[in-house]
């Protein structure tokens, strides 16, 4: 189980929940810092969520200085922090979930056999699926998995619901899973994915608003068809412009990339950082006026 949060009914429940596969960034102290603020500005809880299911790409090093930087920076969340890791026995009766619906099927394709087939691209630039697997019959797909590594997919002709919708800070948006096509939900290498962990462990940390860069907008529109099928609740979003974005302020993009412990380890303080977010965002803030 995740740690139990005691939160009154009504507070905000925000996480700032990063992988630990390089060293935080400016980009990452500007989206850690609204969660921390807007927990802050209403006596919410921060929380922080170390996302490290994919194993060949994160380190216990980026995680450990991750800790550090984000102190550095004077924030501070209750423990103990939850490990993405750990969290497969729930992603597991997810899945189970959705089996029992007949809504996922397993894929044995190999990488380039998807390349070959691809019918376009979903938001993330991976093929869309164009279903080879998803009609071999149960018999064939239990001999199958026997022998065979296989992802889980998603059938969306059958999962996707019309009518579904998330707040978007003020706004209603209407929610287009459908152009994430039949993606994966449980990678060969892991048995999980991004997509179902951070559906499945925002609504067990009960978070209430998911504060979180622009690159992510996409993603939305599955995480809302996966709470519905989950029966989750559905937090309020906010969709940040990303620092990397700016053009016409003061940094280059190798600066904006530089990690906080080198800027650190020049001898910058934690002001001088909350100074060149604000410069960015400031510099963001011109640029959509004059646009
Ligand atoms: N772990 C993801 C990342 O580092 C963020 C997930 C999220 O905020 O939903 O990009």
């Amino acid at each position: 189980m995740p740690p139990t949060i005691p939160a009154l009914p009504s507070q905000k429940i925000v996480r700032f929940a990063p992988s630990p596969n390089g060293f935080l960034h400016l980009g990452h102290a500007y989206s850690a810092l609204l969660n921390f603020e807007l927990a802050q500005s209403c006596g919410g809880i921060f929380l922080l969520r170390i996302e490290d299911i994919d194993t060949a790409r994160c380190r216990p090093k980026f995680e450990a200085a991750l800790y550090e930087d984000l102190s550095w920076l004077g924030l501070q969340w209750p423990d103990p922090v939850l490990r993405q890791s750990t969290r497969t026995p729930a992603c597991v009766a997810a899945l189970e979930r959705l089996q029992s619906q007949d809504l996922i099927y397993p894929c044995f394709c190999s990488r380039s056999q998807l390349t070959a087939q691809a019918a376009g691209h979903d938001p993330d630039g991976a093929p869309l699926y164009t279903g080879t697997c998803k009609h071999m019959s149960p018999a064939q797909q239990s001999s199958e998995m026997k022998t065979r590594p296989f992802c889980l997919r998603l059938d969306m002709a059958k999962a996707a619901r019309d009518g579904l919708t998330w707040r978007e800070r003020d706004k209603l948006l209407a929610a287009q899973p459908e152009l994430w096509g039949d993606v994966v939900l449980a990678r060969k290498d892991i048995g999980t994915s991004y997509h179902l962990a951070v559906t499945v462990d925002d609504a067990a940390q009960g978070v209430t608003d998911v504060v979180r860069g622009k690159d992510l907008f996409a993603s939305t529109h599955l995480h809302r068809l996966l709470q519905h099928l989950l029966a989750l609740p559905t937090p309020t979003y906010h969709h940040h412009a990303l620092l990397l974005d700016t053009r016409g302020a003061k940094l280059t993009k190798s600066q904006m990339s530089k990690p906080l412990r080198e800027w650190r380890q020049e001898g910058a303080t934690p002001q001088e950082i909350f100074a060149q977010i604000f410069a960015q965002t400031f510099a963001m803030t011109r640029q959509m006026r004059d646009a």
